[in-house]
């Protein structure tokens, strides 16, 4: 199974979304931006809001067949290990192994010397096509860069042969991550961690490194863009060197996991995939959830006060909501509005709040992230949550397909 030049990983945490996800991403293709969708969903996820992989499949299958989709789309099983893979083998064709907390693990002395008499050939000076200036690659480099990922990327066959043993070789497309860390991997790492994806026989189609600066959930970029547009770069003719000189798929490419909204670089991202030809997997957050909110808000009355009542809850239990999201989310409370004061607000006041728009005078960060973090608390409400979501389905979608089609897809092909 071959995934896609352009492939556009979506989240949609109550599955309601999906036809609406799709319209933003068949408007693309209209506009010659030839994304596939992928809804993407993780296990922890799941276990928030009580839902399974089933639900997913079911969301997608739907969606392509009530919008007559006749291109290729895929299910993700995201950021799963062996623990947690196997609910999701039956209803995904796309899975990222996230092997982020098997950095630095232990591996043989004997497997580390095999490794490494296949990486002896790239000591010294390793010069990448396009890169201007080399890289000088000693032993101790590449037993340094070894120590810190052959066991990652061993994890991550050993997770890749569970899945094929269970559906079989080309089934299924195979993204390795290690987004979830604090430190980046660097061009020349990355360099070497595909070696290895290429000495472990995992045929995977995109790679997710962690990229400098931080990628905080639902909100734009914090860090430097002119070293992130050099790392990008480097790392897009890295692939292009390592797709050439190691037994990859010659397809294989970047994937973002954008955490949403990272506004200052998709502009960046988008130039230089064009700049080379590449491609690219972006990954959004399941911000579509934060669109069904705004939808609410928007529509005011009852809907409008269930929206009041979700920030509520959620700013009483900040800290048990922000736990689990607490590397990629950065709030100061101390800025957060009281809910008394969010309940004298009006329909366009919250959704101005709450709506990712920079420069908006309303627009507030920290809301956001925490309403973003907060979809436990709409989770708890069951089918009171839901009914209104559907109730006021039209005005929701518009919100979806405008987030995804004008403030992500068009910034990052000018559209
Ligand atoms: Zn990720």
């Amino acid at each position: 199974m071959k995934l896609d030049k352009y492939s556009f990983g979506i989240g949609d945490r109550f599955a309601q979304q999906g036809e609406a996800q799709l319209k933003a991403i068949e408007r693309a293709r209209e506009a010659g931006i030839p994304f596939v969708p992928v809804w993407n969903k993780s296990n922890r996820e799941h276990q928030i809001i009580h839902s399974s992989p089933a639900d997913t499949r079911r969301e997608a299958d739907q969606a392509v067949s009530a919008l007559g989709w006749d291109h290729p789309y895929h299910v993700d099983a995201d950021h799963i290990n062996l623990d947690t893979v196997d609910p999701f083998l039956e209803h995904s064709d796309f899975f990222t192994l996230d092997v982020a907390d098997f950095i630095g693990s232990q591996v043989s002395q004997q497997e580390v010397e095999e490794f490494l008499s296949v990486a002896d050939q790239y000591t010294g000076v390793l010069k990448i096509p396009g890169i201007p200036d080399p890289f000088n690659i000693s032993r101790n480099t590449l037993q340094e860069i070894s120590g810190n990922f052959l066991g990652a990327v061993r994890e991550a066959a050993a997770i890749y042969q569970h899945i094929e043993g269970k559906k079989g070789e080309d089934n299924f497309i195979a993204e390795v991550s290690m987004d979830e860390v604090e430190a980046p991997q660097t061009p020349v790492e990355l360099f070497f961690i595909l070696l290895m994806i290429s000495y472990y026989k995992i045929p995977a189609q995109t790679i997710a490194p962690k990229f400098t600066g931080r990628f905080n959930k639902g909100v734009d970029y914090v860090g430097d863009a002119d070293q992130f547009r050099r790392e990008f770069e480097q790392d897009l003719l890295v692939i292009d060197f390592a797709v050439k000189s190691f037994d990859l798929p010659h397809n294989l490419k970047l994937s973002i996991h954008s955490g949403s909204d990272k506004f200052t670089i998709y502009p960046i991202m988008g130039e230089l995939i064009q700049k080379y030809d590449k491609g690219i997997h972006v990954k959004t957050a399941g911000t579509t959830w934060l669109e069904e909110v705004i939808g609410l808000a928007l529509a005011g009355g009852e809907a409008l006060e269930m929206a009041k009542s979700i920030y509520r809850r959620a700013y009483d239990r900040q800290e048990e909501l922000c736990g689990p999201y607490a590397s990629v989310i950065d709030i100061d409370p101390s800025t957060l509005p009281l809910p008394s004061e969010v309940d004298r607000w009006q329909e366009e006041k919250f959704a101005g709040t709450l709506r990712h728009i920079p420069g908006h005078p309303d627009y507030h960060a920290g809301f956001r992230q925490l309403i973003h973090v907060g979809y436990k608390v709409a989770a708890e409400m069951d089918n009171a949550f839901l009914e209104m979501v559907r109730r006021h389905s039209d005005i929701v979608a518009e919100q979806v397909v405008t987030n995804i089609y004008d403030r992500h897809i068009k910034r990052l092909f000018k559209i």
